[in-house]
């Protein structure tokens, strides 16, 4: 693994000049080199019928040594090679074109496709059932890689993303402590504000990473007590307060009107719904719609943050729930964001025994985040729990 320290001149860190991902990439790189790859559109199709034709040129050129003898060596180097440019199907159709080819030319009577024998029946049949194993296998290693790929550009991506957004607040302190050095070490109040909301937001970016590790390795652990969904609501209401005004939305939240009281992890919950509400003043163009809706259906509390932001492309709405995954044409409004939000507070809401789901109408037409949350035991036991 290669590591090019471009953000340090005279051993010294330069703050706001963070390596860019490529300069740590590599290992990767040199298990792609080996494997196979799919060229694009019919290009292995080609390859199939071009190599099958080739390899019956060869086995013409050794007609006096083989006689009637099918040698299907050649044969198998072109599946082989349609196979590992183009996986299944390619391999089929140069498998089958080289049966036939095979069958005409050097099989007795030649120059017919009859098949006069069990045993040339038996060396055909080999022969194509060989070639869709090496098809087949092709076929999956071609589908690892490529989402090892996506994986590896996944992590590329964020890794962008993270030294971009660590970047911008690690700039603005450096640029506060020149200006503080220059004034001969006094540093004026405003400028100390300016620092401290900056190492604010690297704290809370520090504190999702460490968050995504907890998740991934199995190590939060919930603190459950019983809370009505209205205080849980207001609390997220609060966090994301700055980014729904900011952005001047107006907010709408329609509650049961007797308590329903959950046993959940409260700091959780709310950063779950706190997550909801500030993606949706986010994703959603200044002046927007948000509505919080909460109801108790059987035994599930549901809660949903709906809005009449940008929306989301079906194909998207499941791959928002992955790590790291920001939806092209949104990233220039996720505001620091990471693409971490929902992949934890999906993970939250499953570690409750609840879920979180999107749904949206396609681009421009506004998104519904619903998270359900069992009512568990304890609240249900005390008979609190009022149907609305
Ligand atoms: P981020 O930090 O990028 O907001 P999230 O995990 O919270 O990360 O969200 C992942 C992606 O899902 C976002 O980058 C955005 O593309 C999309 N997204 C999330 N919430 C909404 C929403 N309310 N409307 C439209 N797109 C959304």
């Amino acid at each position: 693994m290669r590591t090019v320290e471009r953000n340090k001149i005279d051993g010294r860190h330069i703050p706001g000049s963070l390596g860019r991902p490529e300069a740590v990439a590599g290992g990767m790189e040199d298990v792609f080199l080996l494997a196979p790859f799919r060229s694009r559109g019919l290009t292995p199709y080609l390859i199939g019928v071009v190599g099958a034709l080739a390899a019956t040129l060869l086995r013409f050129s050794f007609h006096d040594n083989l006689g009637a003898h099918v040698s299907f060596s050649f044969y198998y180097l072109a599946v082989f090679v349609a196979a590992w440019t183009g996986g299944f199907w390619p391999a089929a159709v140069a498998a089958i074109l080289s049966a036939n080819l095979a069958n005409y030319f050097f099989t007795e009577p030649y120059w017919t496709l009859w098949i006069n024998s069990t045993e040339e029946f038996v060396d055909l049949s080999f022969f194509v059932t060989v070639s869709l194993i090496i098809g087949g296998l092709s076929e999956i290693s071609l589908r690892a890689l490529s989402r090892a790929r996506a994986a590896e550009r996944e992590k590329d991506n964020f890794m962008a993303a993270l030294a971009h957004e660590m970047r911008s607040p690690l700039s603005v302190i450096n640029y506060a402590s020149a200006l503080s050095r220059m004034s001969g070490g006094e540093q004026p109040y405003d400028q100390l504000d300016i620092i401290d909301r900056q190492v604010h937001s690297l704290n809370l970016m520090i504190e999702d990473l460490l968050d995504v590790s907890r998740v991934t390795r199995g190590k939060i652990r919930l603190q459950r007590k019983n809370i009505d969904v209205a205080v849980l609501v207001a609390g997220a209401i609060e966090r994301s307060k700055p980014s729904i005004d900011g952005h001047g939305h107006m907010l709408k939240v329609n509650l049961p009107e007797r308590a329903v009281e959950l046993f959940v992890d409260p700091v959780r919950m709310e950063q779950v719904l706190a997550n909801l509400l500030t993606n949706a003043a986010k994703y959603t163009p200044d002046g927007g719609e948000i509505i919080v809706r909460g109801r108790l259906v059987d035994d599930t509390v549901i809660i949903s943050v709906r809005d009449n932001g940008i929306g989301i492309e079906p194909e998207m709405l499941p791959r928002v729930f992955d790590l790291f995954v920001q939806v092209e044409g949104a990233r220039e409004r996720s505001q620091g964001g990471l693409g971490i939000g929902l992949a934890l507070a999906r993970k939250i809401a499953e570690m409750h025994g609840g879920s979180l789901e999107a749904t949206s109408g396609g681009l421009d037409r506004g998104s519904e985040f619903t998270v359900t949350v069992p009512v568990s035991q304890p609240a249900a036991s005390r008979g609190v729990l009022a149907k609305v």
